[in-house]
């Protein structure tokens, strides 16, 4: 069922439901449709008495309205109007009919209905051109891995494929305001920001979503509060694509980037309690603290990481905690903690570190394009220690049922 009304009346009228049921998914269909009480009873194996009679119930309900009118003989046209008299609009031919036919309508209570449930879209069916759902989109996420991939379909199964510039996946998805939205999906097939630039520039001209999300794994910074298994909602991005490289061979930043839109902000900020309250995700592997391989032989700093590992993983099980803070992006990938020190010399807040979230940002605020930015990314690994066996899979689910949870609880 896609309308609430009939599905309400469905639960209602036991007897009747395969009537509504047939109702409900004509008008998901288009809002347009003129309910035949025969045409329906037929369809059913009904009686034509009891199809109106549930029609009737609608009208009551508030979601459908009723005209009455006759048939015209001639050509068989519907005519709306019971006054006797007049000539069929269709054939010019005078209407003999004495017979009043009822039709039915959605009213404009069940269009709003309709349109809600449909996405704003105004069909259940699936279109093939993308202009039908610009604009329609609530959510658009991009992955990168296909682990990652994997894990955002398993959330929003791929309903449909649509053509723009790439091929989005789309999903219907409810809320838990029981609201049904959009989303679209797609998957960088390259790591870095010049990609993430190129795509997201093109996904936000297709399909103007209200938010991209930027879904999946990213390092843990040895200096930040976020450790394996952890999910950071990024509210800013450092950008560190563009750095100078000085004599002495030490980096400097240009430090750009920027924080994301002060209302998505405040609903991740708001929501974060839920989240974690609300989403556990099971199968983290296990942590050998005395096993670690350190990428580095700075000893102050290998301590850290296993003090900080120890508080999280020496006792019981660690779970997934939340985190809303900014996060480092750079194309050079992370192996090396040194660098990943003089960054935070500068980015002491940054928790986690990516590869996608600076181009990402730039493309969101490129040419009067406005959709919504947020990047959510899962700890697969902290910047120094060698990545741990399973991990990566992990950190892939954990971040794609955080995003599912943010999805059906954000309401823009
Ligand atoms: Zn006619």
């Amino acid at each position: 069922m896609y309308l609430p009304t009939f599905e309400r009346l469905a639960s209602e009228h036991k007897s009747l439901a395969a009537i509504f049921a047939l109702v409900d998914a004509t008008v998901a269909e288009s809002a347009q449709a003129l309910l035949e009480p025969y045409a329906l009873a037929s369809e059913l194996g009904e009686q034509e008495s009891r199809v109106e009679s549930a029609l009737d119930v609608s009208v009551r309900a508030g979601v459908l309205r009723r005209q009455d009118g006759r048939v015209c003989s001639a050509c068989g046209q519907w005519q709306q109007g019971s006054a006797a008299g007049g000539d069929c609009t269709q054939c010019q031919a005078p209407l003999r009919s004495r017979r009043i036919e009822a039709r039915y309508r959605l009213s404009d209570s069940g269009r709003a209905e309709q349109l809600a449930a449909t996405g704003g879209v105004g069909t259940i069916s699936w279109l093939p051109t993308i202009l039908a759902y610009r604009g329609k989109v609530r959510v658009a996420i991009v992955t990168i891995k296909p682990e990652e991939e994997d894990a955002i379909l398993h959330k929003f199964p791929s309903q449909h494929i649509v053509r723009g510039q790439r091929p989005y996946q789309l999903s219907r998805a409810t809320t838990a305001a029981r609201e049904t939205i959009l989303v679209a999906s797609v998957r960088l097939t390259k790591q870095g920001n010049l990609e993430a630039l190129t795509v997201v520039g093109q996904l936000i001209d297709d399909l103007a979503p209200t938010c991209v999300l930027l879904v999946g794994i990213g390092g843990a910074s040895p200096f930040g509060d976020a450790v394996l298994g952890d999910v950071v909602f990024g509210n800013h991005v450092h950008d560190l694509t563009v750095a100078l490289d000085n004599a002495d061979g030490s980096k400097e930043f240009a430090g750009e980037g920027g924080p994301m839109a002060e209302s998505l902000v405040a609903a991740v900020t708001s929501l974060r309690p839920t989240l974690q309250a609300n989403v556990k995700v099971d199968g983290a592997p296990a942590v050998d603290v005395d096993a670690l391989e350190y990428t580095t032989e700075d000893n102050a700093l290998n301590k850290k990481i296993r003090e900080r590992l120890i508080e999280r993983f020496g006792g019981a099980a660690a779970g997934t905690r939340v985190h809303v803070g900014p996060i480092l992006s750079s194309d050079a990938l992370m192996k090396n903690p040194l660098i990943a020190k003089q960054w935070c010399e500068t980015r002491r807040d940054a928790l986690g570190i990516d590869m996608e979230f600076a181009g990402a940002y730039r493309a969101s605020r490129a040419g009067g394009r406005t959709s919504l930015l947020l990047a959510i990314r899962a700890m697969s690994d902290i910047v120094g220690v060698k990545k741990g066996e399973g991990w990566v899979r992990h950190a892939c689910v954990v971040a794609a049922e955080y995003a599912y949870e943010f999805v059906r609880r954000w309401d823009p």
